[in-house]
């Protein structure tokens, strides 16, 4: 196995230094090897490159790392306890739940202070698509006195704070599985654009489900839920959904497989090259499956050309329908 792999199967996560990861003998992850051991090892493959277990008193293993790289221990004897990712009671992802629903449904994402449009997206189309936002934050959701027990700690970590934005992804039924958290202030380049929090094990990934399942015998797909909006914006009367990242157009067309859902599918991915190499992939997979497949052309992601070039956006979504109907008719 690769480098790369070794540390991906152990779940490393880089602490600057060193890597925390699961330990090998007791499956916790409290182990830890120092990066400048694999800079050792990566000059000189002699160097063993030791995996020290944190949890002194009751394990305090020692492993080597070498062994996976050499393949002499296989990953499936890497002994990973798989944790549940939920951090919060049954409680807790009532109370979000029914937040979102409330906000939703009742309010009709009339929130305090939720005036604004953003990145050129309007206030009107955000609050149509259930966009949420909260003027304390997520952080006044988990950290209400009574009900704060229901949350893991986790939240409170500072990557959580100044989440103004949630955006649910609901599920075919309407509920929420998973809460996409974002700031409308927050800009600095080292500040995560978005992080998630699950509600349901494995739960839906692909935001607005719904035009999935609708009558439009065309859906177009983005990466990340601001370039849908962008297209809604100029086109309301599209089908959009937006994957989390163009990998996962996997969970997509399982979702088409199983629901027997035959649709054009119309992909809206950035213009680099990373995207295109997997536009191509992706075509291949749903070529395979008899689902006719398109791109847009976008010059950067649809909600750069949204804020740059309006009118053209709408064209291109516009013409891409045109051009498909015609073509379904052929
Ligand atoms: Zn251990």
């Amino acid at each position: 196995m690769s480098l790369n792999n070794v540390l991906k199967q152990m779940g490393a996560s880089n602490r600057g230094d060193y890597f925390i990861m699961y330990c090998p003998k007791c499956g916790k992850k409290e182990a830890f090897c120092y990066i400048d051991d694999i800079n050792k090892w990566n000059k000189d493959h002699s160097h063993r490159i030791p995996i020290r277990c944190n949890r002194l008193n009751k394990c305090g293993e020692v492993s080597y790392l070498n062994d996976f790289l050499e393949g002499k221990v296989t990953q499936e004897e890497i002994k990973i306890k798989e944790r549940n990712p939920v951090k919060m009671n049954k409680e807790g992802v009532e109370l979000l739940q029914s937040y979102c629903r409330y906000v939703t449904h009742t309010l009709h994402g009339n929130t305090h202070g939720f005036d604004f449009d953003l990145r050129g997206i309007s206030n009107e189309t955000m609050k149509k698509h259930g966009i949420i936002y909260n003027q304390k934050t997520f952080q006044s959701l988990i950290n209400q006195e009574n009900t704060k027990k229901y949350f893991g700690d986790k939240y409170r970590h500072k990557s959580y704070e100044d989440r103004d934005i949630i955006i649910p992804i609901l599920n075919k039924e309407g509920i929420p599985e998973r809460l996409l958290l974002r700031s409308s202030y927050r800009k600095e380049d080292n500040y995560k654009k978005e992080i998630q929090v699950m509600l349901v094990r494995r739960g839906v990934e692909i935001w607005n489900l719904q035009d999935l399942f609708g009558d439009n015998s065309t859906v177009f797909v983005t990466e990340g839920v601001y370039d849908a909006l962008s297209i809604k914006e100029v086109c309301p009367e599209a089908s959009v959904i937006a994957l989390p990242g163009v990998g996962k157009y996997k969970q997509l067309l399982r979702i088409m497989k199983k629901e027997d859902i035959v649709k054009n599918v119309v992909f809206c991915f950035d213009d680099d090259e990373a995207g295109q190499e997997s536009i191509e992939k992706a075509k291949t997979a749903f070529k395979k499956e008899n689902i006719p497949v398109y791109s847009l052309s976008v010059e950067g992601d649809c909600n750069e050309m949204l804020q740059k070039n309006r009118k053209e956006l709408e064209m291109e979504v516009k013409s891409a329908m045109l051009r498909i109907a015609k073509k379904s008719k052929e």
